[in-house]
This record gives C-alpha cells, structure tokens and sequence, in this order.
C-alpha cells in the first residue's frame, strides 16, 4: 500500500471514530442486535428500519475502541438504502477483505470500507473490525439478539 494511501485511510478512521455517523437509537426498530468482542472489549447494539427488504435506517450505540468505532459508523452509511441480498454479499466481501487469504482484492468496489482493509496485517484488531459486520449479518438473518465474536 502507498505510504499517502495509508495516510488518508487513518485519517478517515479518526475522523469516524471523532465523530461517528448514525450513533442514535432508532425507536420503534425493526432490528435490534447486541454485538460485543470480549478480545477487545468492544460493544455495540445496531438498530435497522426496514422496509419490506430494504434498509431504509441503520444507527447503533455502544462504546469501542477507535477501529470497531469507525467500522460500524461506515457500515451504517453503507448499508442504508441496500437490499437484504445487497447487505449480505458486502458482509462477505468485508469478510474476505479482512481476514481472507486473497492477496488481490477489488479495493475499488469496496468504496469507503477499503479503509479498513489494513487490519489484515495485525490479527487482534480484525474482529474489532468485523464486530459491526457479524451484527448486522445476525440481524439480516433475525437470528440472535446478541452475538460475541468468540
Ligand atoms: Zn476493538
């Protein structure tokens, strides 16, 4: 990676984490999870407002640490105005930008997310990354109310 495209990349997580997009409680939600990393200690609840099966609204509250902080904000303006489908197949692709074995990875269809895709070189701080994702895949399948990355 460019040493400038490192830069910006860290400059756009401190700027997530100074201020985080979406940090409020959607009430009434249609999905309500619970996420938390007990390596880390990050915790998180994601709010989404459907409708049928798009994500019209997606806000969550919680406390973490600067990267798990700035993969949720960037997730929740992501993901606002995609299909179920849509959603799932980028949790997927984060997934395997993170923590896949994949050396080439289309960083340009990532959009914003690329900016996470340094934590592959240090693997204590990948789940702080994929937290928010982990959540949001539970609450696309409506399948828990909570979720630990361990
Ligand atoms: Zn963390």
């Amino acid at each position: 990676m460019f040493e400038e495209l490192r830069d910006l990349y860290q400059e756009v997580i401190f700027d997530h984490n100074r201020n985080p997009r979406n940090f409020r409680i959607i009430d009434p939600s249609d999905r309500k999870v619970d996420g938390f990393n007990p390596l880390c200690g990050d915790r998180l609840t994601l709010f989404l407002k459907m409708d049928g099966d798009v994500i019209v609204d997606a806000s969550f509250q919680g406390s973490g640490c600067a990267i798990s902080t700035a993969s949720v904000s960037l997730m929740t303006e992501i993901i606002k105005g995609k299909t179920l489908t849509e959603a799932e197949t980028l949790f997927k692709q984060f997934h395997e930008m993170t923590t896949g074995k994949e050396e080439h990875i289309d960083l340009e269809a990532m959009g914003k997310l690329a900016v996470l895709a340094g934590v592959r070189e240090y693997p204590a701080r990948v789940k702080c990354a994929t937290l928010a994702w982990h959540t949001l895949d539970a609450a696309l399948k409506n399948a828990a109310a909570s979720v630990s990355t361990e």
